[in-house]
Formats: structure tokens, C-alpha cells, sequence
């Protein structure tokens, strides 16, 4: 049973963590589009300027995603490579303290000694390494991290996001842009963000107030001082 069950477990764990990074990729791409389009829209300038400055963060900000979780996720990555490289070589060099050490950790969550002895002997007998990575470490062998996975789908998920405001933009008319941009940009910020709390199974109306919130916020701050500042130059 505890295989199949487990091997669920994860797979169910895998996709939420996928989806909570898209879903996270995704509201910073219309965030920040948005906020951009609003700022530069206050600013009285042209709709192909606008428009410039909106593709502009968009490729900005899929570039910066993609960079900021490539260089955390090889990091991670090369962490976890050199705490089992040296737990390798602990292994290799004492054999005997990293059984006891391994029977102590099992001793602690509840196993009696001479069973957490057994326990840990059975378990190295089969895969020594595997499992003083995951009970010891915490490292799971399954769960590896991927730096280029995590920089395309974050940069995806970015792109995807900051095409909305972008969209909305082009088909507006020209004194409508500012206004239809963020009603947009909030309504899908709402929708994304109850759709991610009730996959985690957290409570959805606070989960859409704090997010429409904040994103209306950024993008009333960058209109301001867009209005602002077409003021002074013009
Ligand atoms: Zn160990």
C-alpha cells in the first residue's frame, strides 16, 4: 500500500508546486505589465510608445525570472550535490557511525533502539546513500532540481501573464487604455488567485481580496507617478 500511496502523495505535491510557481510567474508578469502600462499611459504619451514600454518589460521581465531562478535553483542544485558527495565519503570512510547515527535519527521518531537498529541495517543493506539522504539530509532523490526547467517555466509563465495588460492595451481606444489595462489586469489577478487557493486548499475570497489588492495598489502607485511626471516634462 505505502508505495502507491506515497508515489501519489508525491505526484500530487509535484503538480501543486508547479502550479503555484506558474501561478506566481504569472501575477508577477501582469503586476508588473501593467503597473508599467499604467505609469506610462498617465504620462500622456503615445499609444506605440506605450506599447513599447509594455513589450519592453515583458521580455525585461521574462528574461529576470528566467536568470533569478536559474542562478537559485543551481545553487540549490549544487548545495544538495556536495552534502551527498560528502555523505558519500562519510559513508565510505565510517561505515559504523553513520549506521548508529542513522539508528538515532529513527530512535527519535519513535522506533525503539534495537528496532531502529534493525531498521537502519535493512535500509543501508539496500540503498545506503538514498537513505541517509532522505532521513538524514532531507534530501529526496526523486525531487531533483532542474535550473533550466525552472528558468523556462517561470519566464513562460511571466510571458503569459504580461501578454494579458499588452493585449488589452491594443485593443483598447486610446483614453480608455489606463482604465481597461488595470480592470483587466485585476479581474485576471482575482481569477489566478482563486483558482490557486482552492487548489491548495486555502480560503479563496481572502486569497482574491489581497491579491486584486496589492496589484491594484502597484498600479495606481506607477499611474500616479507617470501622472505625475508627465506633468513635469510636458
Ligand atoms: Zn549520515
Amino acid at each position: 500500500m505505502t508505495e502507491t500511496a506515497a508515489s501519489q502523495e508525491n505526484h500530487y505535491f509535484n503538480r501543486a508546486g508547479w502550479l503555484r510557481a506558474s501561478v506566481l510567474g504569472a501575477n508577477d508578469g501582469i503586476v508588473s505589465t501593467a503597473s508599467l502600462i499604467a505609469g506610462v499611459a498617465s504620462a500622456g504619451v503615445p499609444v506605440s510608445d506605450v506599447l513599447l514600454a509594455g513589450t519592453a518589460g515583458l521580455v525585461a521581465g521574462a528574461m529576470s525570472m528566467a536568470a533569478g531562478e536559474y542562478v537559485s535553483v543551481s545553487s540549490q542544485a549544487d548545495s544538495e550535490k556536495a552534502d551527498l558527495a560528502r555523505e558519500a565519503q562519510e559513508l565510505r570512510t565510517q561505515p559504523e557511525f553513520e549506521r548508529q547515527e542513522l539508528a538515532d535519527i529513527y530512535v527519535q521518531r519513535g522506533l525503539d533502539p534495537d528496532l531502529a537498529r534493525q531498521v537502519a541495517e535493512q535500509m543501508m543493506a539496500k540503498d545506503a546513500l538514498a537513505t541517509h539522504a532522505r532521513d538524514e539530509l532531507g534530501i529526496t532523490m526523486a525531487s531533483k532540481p532542474r535550473p533550466i526547467q525552472a528558468a523556462l517555466s517561470s519566464a513562460a509563465s511571466f510571458t503569459v501573464g504580461a501578454a494579458l495588460p499588452l493585449a488589452a492595451v491594443v485593443l483598447s481606444p486610446q483614453s480608455w487604455i489606463t482604465i481597461n489595462t488595470t480592470v483587466a489586469s485585476v479581474i485576471a489577478l482575482g481569477l489566478l488567485g482563486g483558482m490557486s487557493a482552492s487548489t491548495g486548499g486555502a480560503p479563496i475570497t481572502r486569497a482574491v481580496m489581497r491579491v486584486t489588492f496589492w496589484g491594484a495598489a502597484a498600479m495606481a502607485a506607477t499611474a500616479l507617478v507617470g501622472a505625475l511626471f508627465g506633468t513635469t516634462i510636458s
